[in-house]
């Protein structure tokens, strides 16, 4: 369920994300009733079983809802806004009724580690990494972009209009310099080891920094900047950020 919006007097229109139609809207008819049978199984980013039948128009008709068991995205300000990227980001990747490859594995998988991390940002921050690989944009984060020298144990500029880090002969004078840590930990993203990464102690400075590089690598391919971005970064002031 990436989206909602209220409807007439009591209907609501949904936006899904489908394992296999891609992104489907549909209206779930009185929903917004309090007796309705579809209003309590339809929460925002829940994970639902869903019916739907043809509509007129557009849009399909929800017939049927139920809840799947797991992951329960509430509570603060700050979950609730990765949570929203998350819907936008995986909304913007995905045409109508068409799927993209791995994109609904990789929402359900977002927002079940979202509703259990302690740290909102790092689940976020994984779901970015793996969403740039599948669209194809993943930043190069072994060899400089410019020359395809490995890269040294060190700090290193970040361009996203190249597409990953520049070495000492390539970067720019004055490129502000990612630290070893943050690229190491992208490298260990990059690889999908889920298990190690959930382990990993990442403060504030480093957790800012990553996001900072896949943020920069998101928006420079996306035509519109995410406004779920803005809001996150309006209400958590990031460290400088490592862009180019
Ligand atoms: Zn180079």
């Amino acid at each position: 369920m990436l989206r909602k919006l209220d409807y007439g007097e009591a209907d609501r229109i949904f936006t899904l994300l489908t394992r296999t139609h891609g992104k489907v809207g549909a209206i779930a008819k009185g929903a917004r009733r309090p007796e309705s049978k579809l209003g309590p199984s339809l929460e925002l980013y829940g994970h639902v079983d869903v019916l739907l039948a043809k509509g007129r128009g557009d849009l399909d008709v929800v017939a049927q809802v139920q809840r799947v068991p797991g992951y329960r995205i509430e509570g603060d300000m700050e979950r609730m806004a990765h949570a929203a990227l998350i819907a936008e980001l995986s909304e913007r990747v995905c045409e109508d009724r068409h799927p993209v490859d791995g994109v609904y594995e990789l929402a359900v998988l977002s927002l079940d580690e979202l509703s259990r991390e302690s740290d909102p940002r790092r689940a976020s921050a994984y779901f970015l990494m793996t969403a740039l690989d599948l669209l194809g944009y993943a930043p190069q984060l072994s060899a400089c972009v410019s020359c395809e020298r490995a890269l040294e144990a060190k700090p290193a500029a970040f361009s996203a209009e190249a597409g990953g880090f520049l070495d000492e002969r390539c970067a720019l004078p004055g490129m502000p310099l990612v630290p070893l840590a943050t690229i190491k930990v992208l490298r260990l993203m990059a690889s999908g080891d889920l298990d190690t990464y959930r382990r990993l102690k990442l403060d504030a400075t480093l957790m800012g920094s990553i996001e900072g590089v896949l943020t920069a690598q998101l928006e420079h391919h996306l035509d519109r900047r995410l406004k779920s971005l803005q809001f996150i970064h309006a209400m958590v002031p990031s460290p400088r950020r490592g862009e180019g």
